[in-house]
């Protein structure tokens, strides 16, 4: 992913913070009613990302790049209005259709789930060895390591790398 090249990104964990601040955006961190995750929008040229800083911090990280991925992918949709995120489930991309779920939000929980679990750093984790998906134990460690939620790093290890 050219984000990840142009940050010089490595190893996990993905730094989210810095390249989303090494794009121009003001990130800010509130307290929020639980049920909102995050909010991107772009006002008179100032681009913002609002986050809920009482949800997890494995859970923040993955808003925080959600919320990237509407500046990139969705400029005008955020431009002069506020797009908001209320508890934004990280669904099977199959399952999506039937469940009426706007596209947009899909394109941008793959783009974060890319973002935080990129291929290269996920196969340099597992090794060559490989990582049964039964074993909760080593799917949490591999989590641990890219501070996402298990269930996050479930969802993209479904995906082929
Ligand atoms: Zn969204």
């Amino acid at each position: 992913m050219k984000l990840l090249a142009d940050a010089g990104v490595r190893s996990a964990p993905v730094p989210v913070e810095r390249i989303v601040k090494s794009r121009g955006i003001t990130l800010q961190f509130a307290p929020l009613g639980d049920e909102l995750s995050g909010m991107a929008y772009i006002k008179d040229g100032l681009k913002i990302i609002g986050v809920n800083a009482l949800h997890h911090p494995n859970r923040q990280r993955f808003s925080v790049a959600h919320e990237l991925a509407h500046h990139v992918l969705h400029v005008a949709e955020i431009t002069e209005a506020v797009h908001v995120d209320r508890g934004f489930r990280v669904l099977h991309r199959d399952k999506v259709s039937a469940e009426g779920i706007d596209p947009l939000e899909v394109e941008a929980n793959a783009f974060a789930s890319e973002l935080l679990m990129p291929a290269t750093l996920l196969a340099d984790a597992i090794g060559d060895a490989g990582l049964d998906l039964d074993d909760d134990e080593a799917v949490d460690a591999l989590a641990r390591k890219f501070k996402v939620s298990a269930s996050a790093m479930r969802n993209r290890l479904s995906y082929s790398l």
